[in-house]
């Protein structure tokens, strides 16, 4: 017998016809090329997107078909979020910091029709442009007055296609299965592949991502949105934030400026703000250097890599921010565990609840978590078994896009994340590595993200990575590669008696390794695989584990 409910699919439509009705002058700030404070309200920026559905209707873009994206955060964006999906077309974020052969391959693959992209890659895409024989019209993200000349087939200005168009577009209703937005995710081997949403998952995962023990996001929220709108929906946030009714912030291209995120913080009274550690770490720096600082932020979720404690210490003593540790991933819409205290873990002694704060937390509800071994057995939470993460749930990805590649997922309807983790008694999952970069000695696991914690506490250290390097007895011994803080030359036997004490004597590493940067990958995160080839031939000195 089936339940007497309304049968409305859940569309992404929906939260934008709540956000025009109910949350109408709630404000959308953004620096873009043009201006450096747009300003303007949800109703402004929906009517915007109903316009630009027009648009993309009267050039002939059909249901289901990809209009493509190379954008900074801020409100064409947005509108193009909307204006895109809403309509019934797949809006295709691509990330502008991939090589120039991934991204023609990118856009070939998924057959994209139009291409939005920022007056910053005009030159990027002339360049690539006899390789992209499908793309029929470029949209440049700007006005008139601001347009570059370009050589171009078929480009226009933003504002131009815009000004052409009626405001009244009546968002159609479909299967809520629909494919809602596309985002590529690079392995580290072969081409990258396409993590299909669907608006189902895309609202299903902001009302979860919404929850208290989740982002706690509400109208009375000021978001900072620092997480690239090409890389999984800026984890959400556009979408998040109409929902609720917070008011949105965009830095734009300035994304990796800290002197602007601090501006931004405090002239428009930012309360939370998303984004991965390295912006943590270029902010507080710059907090150091000018004595600013940022009173309205109350809380930061950072995700994407390891945030280490010391960093969290820091922002929550010195400045008041609680830095909430989060992990996710492309095919997982991206949010899967949230550090947030249960009441069981604020009942521990302070010592022991101040450390769950480096673990990645907690299943948000809608996601399912296992670790298992190598017989796909489920293994204890005990804080002590490793195992590799599967996931499912309605945001995760089933398949990728027009790829046969489909050995992360089982039989049973699980998706192996590639990741290596632990969960605690209190059901908190902590990454100990991805598959791949976890080092193996003697048979045994040893957890390079641990050790790269561990490092950064050293206050010689800016940043550390822990690599694999083969051993002729154990197999494979960590090597601790490190970034020292400007003007400091730690020595090799103080960072190394550094984690005496902290773990196992096995885990220590064998030797340092002193680097001016660490590579990085297009969502700039370490690179561990070029890492790993920088120092393919380097020889361990000799010594036994457990020094
Ligand atoms: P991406 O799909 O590019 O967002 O990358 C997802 C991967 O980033 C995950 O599979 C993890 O390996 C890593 N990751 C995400 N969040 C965290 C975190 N909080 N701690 C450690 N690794 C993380």
């Amino acid at each position: 017998m089936l339940g007497q409910m309304m049968d409305r699919p859940l569309l992404i439509s929906m939260i934008a016809r709540h956000a025009e009705q109910w949350h109408a002058n709630r404000e959308i700030v953004s620096v873009t090329a043009d201006q450096p404070r747009h300003r303007y309200t949800f109703r402004e920026a929906l009517t915007r997107a109903r316009k630009l559905s027009n648009a993309l209707t009267r050039g002939g873009i059909k249901h289901g078909e990809r209009i493509a994206t190379l954008a900074w955060n801020d409100f064409r964006h947005f509108e193009i979020y909307y204006g895109v999906s809403c309509a019934g077309f797949v809006c295709h974020t691509i990330n502008p910091r991939l090589f120039e052969d991934q991204i023609a391959y990118i856009a070939n693959h998924a057959q994209d029709r139009w291409l939005f992209l920022d007056p910053a890659f005009v030159p990027l895409i002339e360049t690539l442009q006899p390789r992209l024989p499908l793309i029929e019209k470029f949209v440049v993200l700007t006005d008139d007055a601001h347009m570059p000349a370009t050589r171009l087939p078929n480009a226009i200005s933003y504002e131009a296609l815009l000004a052409q168009e009626s405001g009244d577009f009546d968002w159609p209703d479909f299967d809520e299965n629909t494919a809602s937005s596309l985002c590529y995710t690079s392995g580290t081997t072969g081409d990258p592949k396409g993590v299909l949403y669907s608006h189902r998952s895309t609202v299903l995962h902001a009302m979860s991502a919404a929850l208290p023990d989740s982002m706690n996001l509400s109208s009375t929220q000021t978001i900072l949105a620092v997480v690239p709108m090409f890389h999984v929906n800026a984890w959400g946030l556009p979408y998040l934030g109409a929902m609720v009714g917070a008011k949105l912030v965009f830095p734009g291209a300035k994304m990796g400026d800290p002197e602007t995120l601090q501006q931004l913080i405090e002239s428009e009274g930012v309360t939370f703000a998303a984004g991965v550690p390295t912006v943590w770490q270029g902010l507080i720096a710059h907090l150091e250097k000018s004595g600013k600082r940022v009173d309205s932020l109350k809380r930061v979720l950072s995700g994407g890599s390891a945030v280490p404690v010391a960093l969290m210490d820091q922002m929550r003593d010195k400045y008041g921010v609680e830095v909430v540790h989060a992990w996710g991933m492309t095919e997982n819409s991206p949010l899967g565990t949230v550090c947030s205290f249960s009441p069981e873990v604020h009942r521990l002694p302070v010592a022991q609840r101040e450390a769950q704060r480096g673990k990645q937390g907690r299943a948000v509800f809608g996601v399912e978590v296992k670790i298992v071994d190598e017989n796909d057995t489920a293994l204890p939470h005990d804080g002590k078994a490793f195992g590799a993460l599967k996931i499912r749930g309605p945001w995760v990805a089933s398949g990728y896009y027009k790829s046969g590649d489909s050995a992360a997922f089982d039989r049973k309807g699980w998706f192996g994340t590639g990741d290596v983790a632990t969960f605690d008694p209190f059901g908190y999952m902590q990454i100990t590595d991805r598959t791949k970069d976890v080092i193996k000695s003697g048979g045994e696991w040893i957890s390079s993200i641990e050790l790269e914690n561990l490092a950064v506490a050293h206050p010689a250290v800016a940043q550390a990575a822990v690599i694999a390097i083969a051993h002729p007895k154990w197999q494979e011994r960590p090597l601790l590669v490190i970034v020292p803080k400007p003007g400091q030359k730690p020595a090799r036997e103080e960072l190394l008696n550094f984690f005496v004490g902290k773990v196992a004597k096995w885990w220590i590493p064998d030797d340092v390794a002193f680097v001016d940067k660490l590579p990085l990958t297009a969502t700039g995160k370490l690179s561990k695989l070029q890492l790993r080839q920088q120092f393919q031939d380097y020889k361990l000195p000799e010594s036994t584990p457990g020094r």
